[in-house]
C-alpha cells in the first residue's frame, strides 16, 4: 500500500513548530491518522478538533504494602532504582508518585508483603475529523512515566498512513515513539541551541536505526547552525520553511494554516510527498 507509513515527527525540545507540522501534515493527507503522543502536554486535538468517539483511562501497577506482613528487611527499599520506597518507624512507606511501576519489589519480597494495586495514569481519547483519526492521551498531573500511554497510543497503528506528534527532547517518551515509527521528521530551529537539540535528537534517531531527515523550521535566510550540522553530518534537508509571522499568528489562534491558506496547503502537501519519497527510498 502506497501510504503504509509511521511518520514521527520530532524535535530536540518544545516550542520548534512540531505540532504546527504534524497537525498541517495531518490535515493535507487525504486519510490519515493522527496520533499526539506528547502525553505531557497535548495539544494536537486543539487545531484538529476531533468529535471524540471513545474514551478510556489507562492504568498502571503500583506496589500496595501490607504492614502485618512486612518485617522490615529492607530488600525492597534497597532495589528500587527510583527511590520509591522507604522502610521508617518500623512502616513502608510507597511513594506512589515516584514509582516507575517496574514491578521489582513485589517479586523480591519474601513476606510477600506487597501486591499490585491498579491505579489511573490518564485517559485516551479517539476522534474523527473527516477522514483523519485522531488519538490522544492525557497524563495525571504528577505521573512519572507516561510510557505505558505511549504504548496503547501506538496500538492504533494500523497499517496506512499515520503522523505521530512525538514528545519533546530526547528521553524515554521519545525512545517510545521512535520504536514506533517507520520515518522521523527532525523539525529543527536556526540557533545554536537548536542545533545542539538537532544533535541530541539525530543520534537517538541514529541509535536506533531509523531513517530520517530535517525540516528547517523558522528559516530567516542569514547562517543556520541546524543547516549546518545536516550538511556537516550527511543528514538529508528535506525542506524549509522560512520565518513568517502570518503562520505564527494562525498557529497561535489555533487554526490550521494548510486550510487557512493555499500557499501551507502547497507547502504542507509537499512536504507530505517528499516525506513519503524519502522513506520509501530509505
Ligand atoms: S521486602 Fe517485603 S518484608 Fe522486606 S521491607 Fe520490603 S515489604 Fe517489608
Ligand atoms: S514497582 Fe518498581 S519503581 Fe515502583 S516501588 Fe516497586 S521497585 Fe520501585
Amino acid at each position: 500500500m502506497a501510504d503504509e507509513l509511521t511518520i514521527a515527527v520530532l524535535s530536540g525540545k518544545g516550542g520548534v513548530g512540531k505540532t504546527m507540522v504534524s497537525v498541517n501534515l495531518a490535515a493535507v493527507a487525504p486519510s490519515a491518522t493522527y496520533i499526539d503522543c506528547d502525553v505531557e502536554e497535548p495539544n494536537g486535538h486543539l487545531f484538529l478538533a476531533p468529535d471524540i468517539e471513545e474514551e478510556r483511562t489507562v492504568t498502571v501497577g503500583k506496589p500496595e504494602v501490607d504492614q502485618s506482613r512486612c518485617d522490615g528487611c529492607r530488600i525492597c527499599t534497597q532495589a528500587c532504582a527510583f527511590k520509591a520506597l522507604a522502610y521508617v518507624k518500623d512502616r513502608l512507606l510507597v511513594f506512589s508518585e515516584i514509582c516507575h511501576s517496574c514491578g521489582l519489589c513485589y517479586h523480591l519480597c519474601p513476606q510477600g508483603a506487597l501486591s499490585e494495586r491498579q491505579q489511573p495514569l490518564g485517559v485516551i481519547r479517539r476522534g474523527k475529523r473527516g477522514n483523519l483519526t485522531v488519538h490522544s492521551a492525557e497524563m495525571r498531573i504528577g505521573e512519572p512515566s507516561g510510557v505505558p500511554l505511549i504504548k496503547a497510543l501506538t496500538q492504533n497503528i494500523n497499517g496506512g498512513l499515520t503522523i505521530i506528534d512525538g514528545p519533546p527532547g530526547s528521553g524515554c517518551l521519545v525512545h517510545e515513539t521512535i520504536a514506533a515509527s517507520d520515518f522521523c521528521l527532525l523539525v529543527a530551529e536556526p540557533t545554536r541551541f537548536g542545533e545542539h537539540n538537532l544533535a541530541l535528537i539525530h543520534h537517538l534517531v541514529t541509535m536506533m536505526g531509523k531513517p530520517c531527515a530535517v525540516l528547517l523550521n523558522k528559516s530567516t535566510g542569514g547562517y543556520n547552525p541546524s543547516e549546518a550540522y545536516a550538511k556537516a553530518n550527511g543528514l538529508s534537508i528535506i525542506a524549509s520553511i522560512p520565518w513568517d509571522e502570518e503562520l505564527g499568528r494562525i498557529t497561535a489562534d489555533g487554526e490550521l494554516a494548510a486550510l487557512h491558506s493555499a500557499h501551507y496547503r502547497g507547502v504542507f502537501t509537499s512536504l507530505l510527498e517528499a516525506i513519503k519519497a524519502e522513506a520509501h527510498h530509505a
